[in-house]
């Protein structure tokens, strides 16, 4: 193993960490007498039931899937009864089509999901990422994309695997306990990529703020190949293109992915979710979640089967009707929730409470022109004339800025002394241009 500090990417800002929920172990939250199980949990296609209501089901059973090309099935995290499928509340804000399932708390478990192979390397790689799909794995981080795509569509073209060790949004921990508590599985599973991927390099990025998970890592990685790579806390280091550039010093160009240059970027959680499917035969069904915020009692880390109504969750750690604003994710890109009855899904990271005296209003006033946005932008784009080009709804100069670029990381948002919300102006714009070129037959998103 070595330990590196290599190259630092462009802008990125500073916030608060509030991470004091990194010195709590994880806990179990049991599950729920009702079970929600949304058809779409995943970026691409929404899934289509193979169960019906009153079907029994048991743990890790496939009860949703399609047959189109971007998607990942769906799997019961507790056996019992279908009781419905409907359209029912979800993080996004929109209803979406879910399946109810009544717990009989019996824990009864499919006879076998799929076939446990620690021999992993009897077998192929394109049969493990059969696996992987079968197993319903997606992006841990927050994008949620299928995992076993951005494995297949790497296939020869990449030599290097990162893990995203980051974690570098504000509140969230999950990953850095899940580093400490399970460490093995997470370097089990980081061989199978090896082999999947033959890569030759292998890197972990993890920011200088976990000192004990680095001195986990360096322990448990002394004869290893795979490097440690210490990088500086600051935020957005995990987004993948910041973290290509900070770990390998490669450099992502615009439009381009990962993979162009050589490049795998894995979460953690997600490399501990393809030690289970292969070596444990077992699909994804759950989530370390970091509950924080001034809005529940105490905070902390804890294990929740997929599917566990946030309502769930929140009481556990003692909800309080002060809070103004639930995020499903971290602050700089979570989402806000509308709704107590959406369930923790396959990307739910952290659900954090804020209260009043947490939040700070968006003004939207004039720009004073401190330039304070671009400096702070990690992809080096003009977030103050784009936000008024969206104003003024011209989209052709909002595409010539490169908005499709944007990662919608918010650094734009948190530096801007105006209070204008930019990154608000930011998805518009993307959705607007990618609206336009679709109609206009596929220029340049
Ligand atoms: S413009 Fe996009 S990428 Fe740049 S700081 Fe704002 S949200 Fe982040
Ligand atoms: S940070 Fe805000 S006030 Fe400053 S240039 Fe950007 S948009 Fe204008």
């Amino acid at each position: 193993m070595r330990l590196n500090w290599i190259h630092r990417f462009k802008g990125g800002v500073h916030p608060t960490p509030h991470k004091n929920t990194r010195s709590k172990p994880i806990e179990t939250l049991a599950p729920q007498k009702e079970m929600i199980y949304p058809l779409l949990q995943h970026i691409g296609a929404i899934c289509e039931p193979c169960v019906k209501p009153g079907d029994d089901v048991k743990i890790g059973q496939k009860i949703a899937d399609t047959p189109a090309a971007v998607a990942a099935p769906v799997h019961a995290t507790v056996s019992g009864t279908v009781k419905k499928i409907c359209d029912w509340d979800h993080p996004t804000g929109n209803r979406i089509p879910a399946i109810i399932i009544e717990n009989d708390f019996e824990d009864r478990r499919a006879e076998c999901f799929q076939e446990a192979c620690p021999d992993y390397q009897s077998k192929s790689p394109e049969e493990l990422i059969a696996m992987i799909r079968e197993a319903g794995i997606v992006g841990m981080g927050g994008a949620a994309f299928p995992t076993h795509i951005k494995l297949s569509s790497g296939l020869g073209r990449v030599d290097t695997v990162v893990v995203n060790a980051a974690e570098c949004e504000p509140y969230l921990s999950s990953d850095h306990r899940v580093i400490l508590e399970n460490i093995d599985e997470l370097l089990d599973g980081l061989k199978i990529v090896r082999y999947i991927m033959s890569a030759q390099n292998m890197y972990i990025g993890i920011e200088n703020n976990k000192p004990d998970a680095i001195s986990l890592l360096h322990k448990k990685l002394a004869k290893s190949r795979v490097r440690v790579v210490i990088l500086k806390t600051k935020y957005p280091q995990g987004g993948e293109k910041q973290l290509i550039r900070a770990v390998t010093g490669r450099v992502v160009p615009s439009g381009k992915l990962p993979a162009d240059v050589g490049c795998l970027v894995m979460n953690v959680d997600t490399v501990i979710a393809i030690y289970r499917a292969i070596v444990n035969g077992s699909p994804l069904m759950r989530r370390i979640v970091t509950v924080a915020g001034h809005g529940v009692e105490r905070s902390g880390n804890v294990n929740v089967r997929i599917g566990t109504p946030f309502s769930a969750v929140l009481q556990y750690f003692g909800y309080k009707p002060s809070t103004r604003k639930l995020i499903m994710g971290g602050p700089m890109m979570g989402t806000a929730q509308y709704s107590l009855d959406a369930p923790v899904i396959k990307s739910t990271s952290g659900l954090l409470c804020f209260t009043k005296d947490q939040l700070t209003a968006d003004r939207d006033v004039d720009c004073i022109r401190c330039g304070s946005c671009v400096a702070a932008c990690p992809m080096q784009l003009v977030p103050s004339y784009i936000a008024q080009y969206v104003k003024a709804e011209k989209f052709e100069k909002v595409q010539a800025l490169h908005a499709a670029d944007c990662i919608e990381c918010g650094c734009c948002s948190f530096t801007c002394p105006a209070k204008i919300p930019l990154i608000q102006y930011m998805r518009i714009g993307k959705q607007r241009v990618s609206e336009m070129n679709r109609k206009e037959g596929g220029k340049r998103t």
